[in-house]
């Protein structure tokens, strides 16, 4: 069976072109409803199995399926993963998407504008908590790197109560060594 993410971090079921959201389950069963339940008063139900392999039984729909729907599910999934990935903008993330898909498709996907309020929902939880102090500031894992996973925090110095952080990647580098003048910005002055 196949799934998509929901926005809210459930999953809808998708089967013959009908989509399900979780309802209920027991020890032998989950028990899937028709996600059109107010839209269509569609009580139709679907029963799988606990591992969701096996489809146990369907009830009748009071509207067709809708292909288009679903891949305009798939298509906001994925905006949302490649939203994790890419450090394009909303803006960019959603317009690519869109131009991916048929007609029909990006008329179901939702307005551009909640889709990019999703995107920066997704980086935000993303994001480690706002530091307190510079203690607080720790650099780890992903946090040292390039989003193609190169080599980007190169100095972390603590020295008594001052901190000296540089990030640069070596392409970055290279550039600086080439270039004949170099002109440098501050801030002086920060909330830590
Ligand atoms: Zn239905």
């Amino acid at each position: 069976m196949e799934f998509i993410k929901s926005n809210k971090g459930g999953r809808k079921l998708i089967h013959n072109g009908y989509l399900y959201i979780k309802r209920s389950s027991n020890k032998s069963s989950i028990y899937w409803q028709c996600s059109h339940k107010v839209k269509f008063a569609c009580k139709a139900l679907l029963t799988s199995d606990l591992d969701c392999a096996v489809v146990k039984s369907v009830s009748a729909h009071t509207h067709d399926p809708d292909s288009s729907e679903v891949k305009a599910e798939k298509a906001r999934q994925q905006i949302n993963a490649d939203a994790l990935r890419s450090r394009a903008t909303p803006g960019q993330l959603v317009f690519d998407e869109m131009a991916r898909q048929e007609l029909d498709v990006r008329v179901k996907m939702t307005t551009a504008c909640s889709l990019k309020r999703n995107i920066n929902y997704k980086r935000r939880q993303k994001q480690p908590p706002v530091p307190q102090t510079l203690e607080d500031l720790i650099f780890e894992g992903e946090w040292r790197e390039t989003y193609d996973q190169k080599p980007f925090l190169l100095c972390d110095m603590h020295e008594a109560t001052d901190r000296v952080t540089i990030f640069a990647t070596n392409d970055g580098l290279k550039n600086l060594c080439a270039a004949d003048s170099w002109f440098m910005d501050g801030t002086f002055k920060s909330c830590l």
